[in-house]
């Protein structure tokens, strides 16, 4: 699998008095087994570029490649591409419409023509998968809290058994126990399934726990590119685009700036937690 854009332009309302730049000249390739953080402010672009991946967006210019092949050549199955490449959209729980969580799940599976049997062994795989237990899977998807429906909208997504899985801004709105929980399950889903995920948020926190890779946008132009290691290096250039990077790599570069001799890599609170104690020679605090 990967996942190319070459060039990738969009103009919302190209000629009329509306004409609005969303992305510009953008260029990436996602392999196989990734797990891709997308990070930028409010409006630089990320929802206009994922919605591209999946063939939902036709680009105004530059060309998307799924496994080396233009989606928007002529005879090319976007209906295959859309089972391949998986999107769940921002408070995907406002899709919700069967009458009971199980059947809403189904919805996708049934539609790409499979028998009710494979059908259902899908929706019962996805739910189970994203941890919705077995007792709510007859109710209405609305009587069930926030996170539990998100997690209906994502099983729904994950029952067409995509390669790829992109969420944008899974957690929005979710308290803080609920995102841990979509969070992990995403982080599962990598690992376990070996699932390519495109992560769309605006937690740099969340980014440094779970992605190996972040692509930063600002006005519709991927700025950054890289390890979170490498892109939070440029934490400067991050808080003039109005992004912060975590909170413990301000620490990590305060303490180096007073000679304290902790390693530049660090990235997340746990790792700066060992680095420290280790400095201050304390040994299996572990
Ligand atoms: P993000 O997801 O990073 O917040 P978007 O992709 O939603 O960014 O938006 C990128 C730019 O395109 C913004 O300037 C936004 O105002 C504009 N935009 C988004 N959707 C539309 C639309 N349907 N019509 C016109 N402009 C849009
Ligand atoms: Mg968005």
């Amino acid at each position: 699998m990967s996942i190319r854009a070459e060039n990738l332009t969009y103009v919302y309302g190209q000629g009329t008095a509306m004409e609005q730049y969303a992305l510009r000249n953008v260029n990436f390739e996602i392999l196989d087994g990734e797990f891709v953080g997308l990070i930028g402010h409010t409006g630089s672009g990320k929802s206009t570029l994922i919605q591209h991946l999946n063939g939902l967006i036709k680009p105004t210019g530059g060309t998307v490649y799924y496994d080396g092949v233009d989606i928007h050549s002529e005879g090319y199955s976007l209906r295959e591409l859309r089972s391949k490449v998986g999107l769940v959209f921002q408070y995907p729980e406002h899709q919700l419409f069967e009458v009971d969580v199980f059947s809403d799940v189904c919805y996708g599976p049934k539609n790409l023509g499979l028998t009710k049997e494979e059908t259902e062994q899908r929706a019962r795989d996805a739910l189970r998968l994203v941890g919705l237990e077995e007792r709510y899977w007859e109710q209405s998807p609305f009587e069930l809290s926030g996170g539990q429906k998100r997690r209906v909208a994502i099983a729904g997504v994950l029952a067409m058994n995509p390669r790829v899985l992109i969420l944008d801004e899974p957690t929005a709105g979710l308290d803080p126990r609920g995102r841990d929980e979509i969070l992990d399950e995403i982080r599962e889903l990598h690992s376990e399934r070996n699932m390519s995920i495109i992560l769309v948020s605006h937690s740099m926190e969340d980014m440094a726990k779970y992605a190996g890779r972040l692509m930063v946008m600002n006005q519709g132009e991927k700025v950054f590119d890289g390890s979170p290691r490498e892109v939070f290096e440029h934490y400067r250039e991050l808080e003039a685009i109005g992004l912060a990077a975590p909170e413990v790599t301000y620490i990590v570069h305060e303490l180096r700036d007073h000679g304290v001799p902790i390693g530049d890599d660090i990235t997340t609170v746990e790792e700066a937690q060992k680095a420290i104690l280790k400095l201050l020679g304390g040994g299996n605090h572990d």
